[in-house]
């Protein structure tokens, strides 16, 4: 892993370190076996939580990038609680576009009630077009790029995904991953304060949401994306009679 200018396949960006791994760990995971060039890129250090430091927290998320096989993890050092859509995001949000040229962008749904991750969603979606005009942010000396696109993760259950991912054989890997962010979950041992997050029941809660969205389209484990633009679809055959459940 480097964080040499690579050209990503895919690039997930979420707001705080372990936000990948709890939303889209498992498509990333299916990305790179299917042989795509995967990365993150954290908004924040996640320095606003209430357990753990910001120099633990950067040590699980190289723990975790291990796991998930990524070609890149970067951190854009935002201030944790106070992500927003200004010049200094967006710009920094374009130059990592302009350098690792994603294809696709997974990110948050701008619904979210977490306003760093509803900040996330639009900084995203405004700077993927940015990156495209050539005179924007001239002076970082990038070349524009094509406008990649972009899913987003759906948490909330008033967003109807445009798709599920099967993720069904990365559960495992997924929850470990998740797993080496272990500042913030569930450990007898700890003596930090419990947040929600770090409550016993709170991961299990994470593997019965993959297992309610895959019942959705009949298998094990599901991740939903919502994707804001029409889908352009070559073969309704092939896409219909893939394995769906009738009362999803
Ligand atoms: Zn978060």
């Amino acid at each position: 892993m480097s964080d040499l200018p690579i050209e990503l396949d895919v690039l997930a960006i979420f707001s705080h370190p372990d936000d990948v791994e709890l939303s889209v760990a498992g498509t990333l995971l299916k990305q790179k076996s299917l042989g795509y060039r995967t990365g993150i890129a954290d908004m924040t250090r996640g320095e606003m939580g209430t357990r753990g430091t910001p120099e633990i927290r950067a040590k699980e998320a190289l723990d975790a990038a291990h796991i998930l096989k990524l070609d890149i993890r970067l951190n854009l050092e935002q201030t944790d609680g106070h992500v927003c859509l200004n010049e200094e995001s967006r710009t920094a949000v374009v130059r990592v576009i302009r350098s690792h040229r994603p294809r696709v962008i997974l990110t948050t749904h701008w619904d979210d009630p977490h306003p760093d991750h509803a900040a996330t969603c639009r900084i995203v979606r405004e700077a993927a077009r940015l990156a495209t005009m050539a005179r924007y942010d001239a002076e970082g000396k990038q070349q524009p790029v094509r406008m990649p696109a972009i899913a987003h993760s759906v948490f909330s259950r008033l967003v109807v995904p445009s798709f599920i991912v099967d993720v069904s054989d990365f559960v495992e890997e997924k929850m470990k991953a998740i797993r080496a962010h272990a500042s913030q979950f569930y450990r007898p041992e700890s003596r930090e304060p419990t947040t929600r997050i770090s409550e016993k029941t709170f991961l299990q809660q994470i593997e019965w949401r993959m297992r309610y969205y895959g019942s959705l389209i009949g298998v094990a484990a599901g991740e939903p994306f919502y994707v804001r633009e029409a889908l352009n679809v070559d073969d309704p055959v092939a896409l219909l009679t893939r394995p769906m459940n009738i009362y999803s």
